[in-house]
């Protein structure tokens, strides 16, 4: 067992008291980004950084920094945390708990009087979850240089106001200096979001990396007619194909049993008239693997389960690719450190991908990063009903202590 750890009754108030901002009426939470539920959580997490003595600083983009120095102030930093924003009518545990974990984390470094050289930052990052400004990760994805400042400070909400003008509404558009630049370690715990670590009775799920994704847009061209008159075994009807290559590329991937995922979630049939056979049929492919090479084979063979089905119903056929996005693997180092604390402690443990996006996935391409998933209960996420276990919760807090101790 551990000898010194985390103070499991204090991280539990902080949370109580962090989600009493923006809390809804069935316990879920709506606190979106630089919304005034927004700026009173930075405030309360700005002022439990100043009760640690932490050194507070705000980047130009929102980011909240609180700065435990190490005996090195040219060493580069291990940065701790997540988010405090949440989507409409989200739940409690995203993004906060990985924001006020870190902190336990920091004032249990203070507590036992770890020494260390490079300095511990606890971070919060600015719109995670773009939900209110429609950019998800993007304050991370700008301290990366994936995206320009512009394209985050131009962001605009439904009413038309922009997420730069928010940010200096609310009193949090800090210093460009402040930013993020050579950061050493990332480390970022957070709920699962799936049903995994439940069904694999885990109480901790070591997260490699996050998964690739492609989307595509497949149109199949037949002959609009009437439908009555035209024989069914001339016909070309675009819908049926559609449907057909759909039902082909689910069951292949069924068949590959591995982590390969594939999801049609728009579908459109012109003309869209109900005694008119269609003439066209529109659908969206979003296609995953967490491994590269594998995606695109994946990818390769998705193209040819198309192209023949469109052949055998005398169709035709074309796709668009629309978007790619690499799987980004974490660290080998910090997933084998964060497996050797599981096994010194004890604690059962899953290797996944995670298949959502998070603020990990543009760190790592800024600092060695690494994530740890907390079950979520029933697989539940953006959703007022998103739950986790407190043991849970606390045995993945005191194995990430361990593994920031061992990161100094
Ligand atoms: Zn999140």
């Amino acid at each position: 067992m551990i000898a010194v750890s985390i103070n499991e009754a204090r991280l539990y108030d902080r949370f109580q008291t962090m989600n009493r901002i923006g809390e809804t009426e069935r316990g879920g939470l709506h606190r979106l980004a630089l919304s005034d539920e927004d700026k009173q959580a930075r405030d309360l997490l700005v002022d439990w950084f100043k009760e640690l003595h932490l050194t507070v600083r705000v980047d130009d983009l929102g980011n909240i920094y609180g700065i435990k120095p190490g005996s090195d102030p040219s060493a580069k930093p291990v940065v701790i945390g997540s988010h405090l924003d949440s989507v409409p009518k989200g739940g409690k545990y995203d993004g906060t708990l990985g924001v006020l974990a870190a902190l336990e984390i920091v004032e249990s470094l203070i507590d036992e009087g770890v020494s260390h050289e490079q300095p511990v930052i606890v971070v919060n990052f600015t719109n995670e979850e773009g939900a209110r400004f429609p950019k998800p990760m993007i304050s991370s994805g700008v301290l990366s240089g994936v995206y320009q400042t512009e394209d985050m400070f131009q962001l605009a909400d439904d009413s038309g106001i922009t997420l730069g003008d928010e940010l200096k509404r609310i009193g949090y558009a800090g210093e460009k200096d402040f930013r993020l630049k050579d950061v050493d370690k990332f480390i970022e715990l957070h709920i699962e979001q799936g049903p995994v670590l439940i069904e694999q009775q885990a109480a901790i799920g070591i997260v490699e990396g996050i998964q690739g994704l492609s989307w595509h847009e497949a149109t199949f061209i037949g002959e609009a007619d009437h439908a009555g008159p035209s024989p069914m075994s001339t016909r070309k009807d675009a819908a049926v194909g559609a449907f057909k290559a759909m039902t082909a590329l689910h069951e292949w991937v069924l068949s590959l049993e591995d982590e390969t995922s594939i999801t049609f979630g728009r579908i459109a049939v012109e003309p869209h008239v109900v005694n008119v056979i269609p003439g066209k049929a529109v659908f969206s492919i979003d296609i995953r693997h967490p491994e590269k090479e594998i995606l695109e084979q994946r990818i390769d063979k998705m193209k040819q389960i198309l192209t023949e089905t469109a052949l055998r119903f005398d169709l035709d056929s074309q796709l668009e690719d629309l978007s790619f996005m690499p799987p980004a693997p974490f660290s080998q180092k910090l997933v084998q450190d964060l497996e050797n604390v599981c096994l010194s402690e004890k604690v059962s443990y899953h290797r996944m991908y995670s298949g959502a996006g998070h603020d990990a996935m543009y760190m790592n391409r800024l600092a060695e990063t690494i994530m740890l998933f907390v079950p979520s209960i029933d697989g539940k996420s953006h959703n007022e009903k998103e739950e986790s276990r407190w043991e849970d919760i606390h045995q993945c807090v005191k194995v990430m202590y361990e593994l920031v101790k061992k990161q100094l």
